[in-house]
């Protein structure tokens, strides 16, 4: 497994270099955005780590060209503050989990190792739903023929709600498994991703897809 931390922080990269590489993982270090972006372009890793206030080119930025280009590698955000704009600016540029600073190693480690599962997981079989399809290779999703441009989380949501369809799902349950841990004072941020989804999914088809059960959550079924 090959991981690269692009942090500008040389105490902080040197601690995580050093932490997971006793955990067996090999790991890379840029110490700006500009020379992330190279790293991160020229060679294959299995997740990227990355911190938002970053010199020459921020994390966010980094992320989003990165999604543009139409990479999927993982990608944990590292960043200072902990507010619900942050997280969702983050999440939105299309990182997929987010680690507030400081933090202790078996945490970042216990996110890692999630997140390495989840993207190993993620290479199997196509699924589909209704007229729904998500192909978990090339992350690509169409509803009838039309494809879906969705964001790294959008499509961590569609892929809970398709692997557990006709199932209601609560919003405890989905930041579990799309966000692998519990937003506890942030669980809005779950209702904001599902009217996103909703709006990329249902809008313009007579038929509607994603249903919120009130005071449960949100269940995939049709009608
Ligand atoms: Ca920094």
């Amino acid at each position: 497994m090959r991981v690269l931390v692009v942090e500008d922080e040389k105490k902080v990269a040197a601690f995580i270099k050093r932490g997971l590489e006793e955990e067996g993982y090999a790991v890379d270090i840029a110490h700006d955005g500009a020379e992330g972006a190279l790293f991160a372009s020229e060679a294959s890793y299995d997740l990227l780590i990355l911190d938002v206030m970053l010199p020459k080119k921020d994390g966010l930025t980094l992320v989003k060209e990165l999604r543009q280009t139409g990479k999927h590698t993982p990608v944990l955000m590292l960043t200072a503050r902990d507010t619900t704009d942050d997280i969702l600016a983050g999440l939105d540029a299309g990182s997929d989990d987010y680690l507030t600073k400081p933090f202790a190693f078996a945490e970042l480690s216990a996110r890692v190792r999630a997140l390495v599962r989840r993207s190993v997981m993620e290479r199997g079989a196509e699924l589909t739903f209704a007229d729904l399809r998500m192909d978990p290779v090339s992350h690509q999703v169409w509803r009838g023929t039309r494809e879906i441009d969705l964001t790294a989380k959008e499509y961590g949501l569609l892929e809970l709600l398709m692997r557990n369809p006709n199932t209601v799902l609560s919003r405890t349950t989905i930041a579990e498994q799309v966000w692998e841990h519990a937003f506890d004072t942030f669980t809005n941020i779950i209702d904001v991703y599902v009217n996103y989804l909703r709006k990329k999914v249902d809008r313009g088809f007579d038929r509607k897809l994603i249903h919120t059960v009130r005071g449960q959550g949100y269940v995939l079924r049709e009608g």
